[in-house]
């Protein structure tokens, strides 16, 4: 999503209009774009000087998505398109471990985060020593880290997965016992898809959550269901298992994306961060949105203050700098995801 060199306001207001996700700080005006612009253009002026790239997660408020982003969307797009960039310097706008998700693929280069709180309740929840712990109580079990953790304890893990690729990485993977971390209801979900899918694997898993999914239950969905019955109820696999039972569709970001894109619904519940609805509601316009959305205070953390600040001069705690010997220890359970993720001959195939 490359940003115009010069923004007016009214091209920021054309892609903000239709966005009502969340509260009233949410919703744009002329005027309010008119006042966000200026600063808008001083980050575009200013990456172009410094060579830099500026990648945003959907999470984050839309007026840096539709503002300043070189590339837009959930964590596994983005560490792809860290891959990609020439550019010598990689912003990331979203939160710390997807900065060192960063650096471990891009090594060479220097990655700045913005967030002024840039934590995350499930890379968190789980440390390095944690794992070395585990592995002596779980000995013989593969160690699957969602991608929200940290470099550290990556580095202790045999293969890394994302919210789009958990089911089909787990369900390859040569290991017939899993130790899932840091997710529990993502661990429960894995557990009750490869039942289903008649996968027979000792599953185990940790007991972090995250703090904006865990929040939604089975109750919503009913309460929507009974109100508007043609609705569409999509979740992310961080939500509990009930709302996964009763979702009609369960994938990461850029699935559910995906999932708007095609459904010919015109009605829909998206169970995720308030960053995502107000992503879909500027994209797609005809389709309506009911029930609320919750947001996530580190990915809101972000600004375009905060942004033009790290741009001109980063502080040390927004630099990502990871040990070298922790980075190729999390590179190898990055690039075993990345083989693992690839679609199998047949399904290649059969895409082509
Ligand atoms: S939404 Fe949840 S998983 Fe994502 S950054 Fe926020 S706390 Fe972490």
């Amino acid at each position: 999503m490359p940003t115009a060199a010069v923004m007016t306001p009214r091209q920021l207001y054309e892609r903000l209009k239709n966005v009502r996700a969340g509260s009233l700080v949410c919703q744009y005006s002329l005027k309010k774009c008119e006042e966000l612009v200026p600063l808008i253009n001083e980050i575009n002026a200013l990456k172009k000087e410094k060579g830099a790239v500026i990648l945003v997660h959907s999470y984050v408020s839309p007026e840096m998505v539709y503002g300043v982003a070189d590339f837009v969307g959930d964590s596994y797009k983005l560490s792809r398109d860290a891959i990609k960039t020439s550019a010598g310097t990689i912003v990331f706008v979203a939160v710390r471990f997807m900065g060192e998700t960063a650096k471990i693929l891009n090594p060479g280069k220097e990655v700045l985060v913005t967030a002024d709180d840039p934590g995350c309740t499930l890379a968190d929840a789980i440390t390095a020593q944690d794992v070395r712990r585990l592995r002596k109580e779980f000995p013989g079990y593969a160690f699957v880290c969602y991608v929200n953790t940290t470099a550290e304890v990556k580095a202790e893990c045999d293969v890394c997965v994302t919210s789009a690729n958990v089911y089909q990485i787990v369900e390859k993977y040569p290991s017939d016992k899993i130790y899932f971390l840091p997710d529990k209801f993502m661990g429960m979900n894995l557990k009750n898809e490869m039942q289903r899918r008649h996968v027979n694997k000792d599953i185990r898993y940790f007991s972090g959550t995250c703090y904006v999914h865990e929040e939604y239950t089975g109750e919503q969905i009913f309460k929507v269901r009974s109100e508007y019955p043609d609705v569409k109820i999509v979740c992310h696999p961080e939500c509990n298992a009930e709302v996964v039972a009763n979702a009609d569709f369960v994938g990461g970001t850029e699935q559910m994306l995906e999932y708007m894109r095609k459904a010919t619904a015109k009605r829909f519940l998206m169970l995720t961060e308030c960053g995502l609805s107000a992503r879909l509601q500027s994209e797609f316009p005809d389709k309506e949105l009911v029930g609320s959305c919750t947001m996530c205070k580190y990915m809101k953390s972000n600004t375009l203050e905060s942004i033009l600040r790290v741009l001109k001069a980063p502080q040390e705690r927004e630099r990502v700098r990871i040990d070298e010997k922790v980075r190729v220890r999390a590179l190898k359970c990055l690039e075993e995801m990345f083989k693992y993720a690839e679609p199998s001959p047949s399904r290649k195939a059969a895409c082509e």
